[in-house]
């Protein structure tokens, strides 16, 4: 499964069998998660569905994150790298949201 990331930061789902689930659809709270590198939770798929799991101990009011490691459909640019760039402060930040920067 990976991310899709397109301007405006609309993201979709690829599951392995080709079918894609936009995930700002039909008032979907995924759309809410925000990006860290050091994130707490992470998208799984299973059956066609994705589902968000925690991937460590989350207290209550926490914010929720997931690596978007995206995937994008054109070259990497400055001006794309700029404009997946990651702030996130976390110890691991790779400064992108994207799955590969090279
Ligand atoms: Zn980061």
């Amino acid at each position: 499964m990976k991310k899709r990331g397109v301007i405006g930061h609309t993201f979709h789902f690829a599951l392995s069998d080709d079918r894609v689930i936009d995930g700002s659809r039909g008032g979907n709270s995924a759309r809410w998660l925000n990006h860290a590198c050091g994130a707490n939770c992470e998208a799984v798929e299973d059956a066609g569905r994705i589902f968000i799991e925690a991937t460590s101990s989350i207290d209550v009011g926490e914010e929720l994150f997931i690596d978007y490691q995206l995937a994008i459909d054109e070259p990497l640019t400055e001006s794309v790298r700029n404009r997946y760039v990651c702030h996130c402060g976390a110890i691991t930040c790779r400064r992108s949201m994207l799955a590969s920067v090279a």
